[in-house]
């Protein structure tokens, strides 16, 4: 009595199976979130319902906690979800289905012998949600959107180690915008924000989805190109130097000219490491800056 309406309030689902993994008991929580009333479920084989439970590794567990009394946990990190329920408390939904956090565990009677097994259910949508949110806004710039520097470094790093040892080429392009201080000092920085908002998205536009633009600075941008040798990566930031040259760009009502120099390098397997490739990308973008308006690949 007093368990009964116990776990009809709980915000948790509550589930008991028997030996057959048959329902035996099924809360209010679980009935209001699968759509699915108790007296329908109860005394019925689950995975008529959920025919997605019914694979080894959940089959192993079940087995494991009748024989051995332990518990188990199904974390939402590794599973998303035990039951395909529909999310309820966010609005607009990451999530096709709730994300779970799930344990597992024995029930038992008197004697202490395993007849039922039991299964909560918590819903962690909204954490896990907020995580995504969390680890998003650490690897994203605030401005414009595009990856920040400490996840460009992070990444330059990865692709640099991966490419020497799978003997692949990689390319790096710095870019910085030519005269930006007069954009601000013509227009105020509120339009010069809107114009490096709009340049990364016309280069984001023009790359791969494999590329990793970042903003790497103020005005400057690095993108690192994997499986590109030196002389595409050229080819695209010609391409990129000249989209931006053409373009009449229009930020909060202001038209604006503007230009970008570009300093291109390819990695090589004698380069002692990513910061050498760095160097040699800076390098080139200091030579390209003389003239101004110019993409120049290190050789
Ligand atoms: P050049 O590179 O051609 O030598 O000239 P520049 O004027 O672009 O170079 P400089 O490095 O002297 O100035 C960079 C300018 O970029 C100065 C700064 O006000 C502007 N800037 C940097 N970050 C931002 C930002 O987030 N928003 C705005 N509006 N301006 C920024
Ligand atoms: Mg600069
Ligand atoms: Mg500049």
């Amino acid at each position: 009595m007093i368990f009964s309406q116990i776990s009809d309030m709980i915000n948790m689902g509550l589930v008991v199976l028997d030996k057959d993994l048959k329902v035996h008991f099924w809360n209010r929580w679980m009935a209001q979130h699968s759509g699915i009333d108790s007296e329908k479920i109860v005394g019925q084989s689950l995975f008529d319902f959920f025919p997605n439970l019914n694979e080894p590794k959940f089959l192993r567990n079940c087995r494991s906690v009748f024989a051995f009394g332990n518990f188990a946990f199904f974390s939402q990190k590794l599973h998303r979800y035990l039951f395909p329920l529909r999310p309820t408390y966010c609005d607009k939904e990451p999530f096709d289905y709730m994300q779970q956090s799930c344990t597992m565990g024995p029930i038992r009677d008197e004697d202490k012998s395993v007849r039922f097994i039991f299964l909560s259910v918590s819903d962690v949508t909204e954490v896990v949600k907020y995580e995504e949110q969390l680890v998003e806004m650490n690897r994203k710039d605030a401005l414009t959107g595009i990856f920040n520097r400490r996840f460009f470094t992070q990444k330059l790093q990865e692709e640099f180690i991966r490419g020497r040892r799978h003997n692949r080429p990689l390319s790096l392009i710095m870019i910085d915008v030519d005269h930006f201080k007069q954009v601000n000092d013509n227009h105020g920085h509120q339009v010069g924000d809107e114009a490096l908002k709009a340049l990364s998205a016309r280069v984001l536009d023009r790359i791969r989805k494999t590329d990793i633009l970042s903003r790497y600075g103020g005005e400057e941008f690095a993108c690192l190109l994997p499986e590109t040798n030196g002389s595409s990566a050229l080819r695209l930031a010609e391409d990129l130097r000249r989209i931006v040259a053409e373009e009449n760009w229009v930020c909060r009502g202001v038209s604006l000219q503007m230009t970008i120099s570009i300093g291109i390098a390819e990695g090589h397997p004698e380069m002692a490491d990513s910061e050498a490739l760095l160097k040699k990308a800076d390098d080139a973008l200091y030579e390209a800056k003389a003239g101004r308006n110019r993409a120049i690949l290190y050789d």
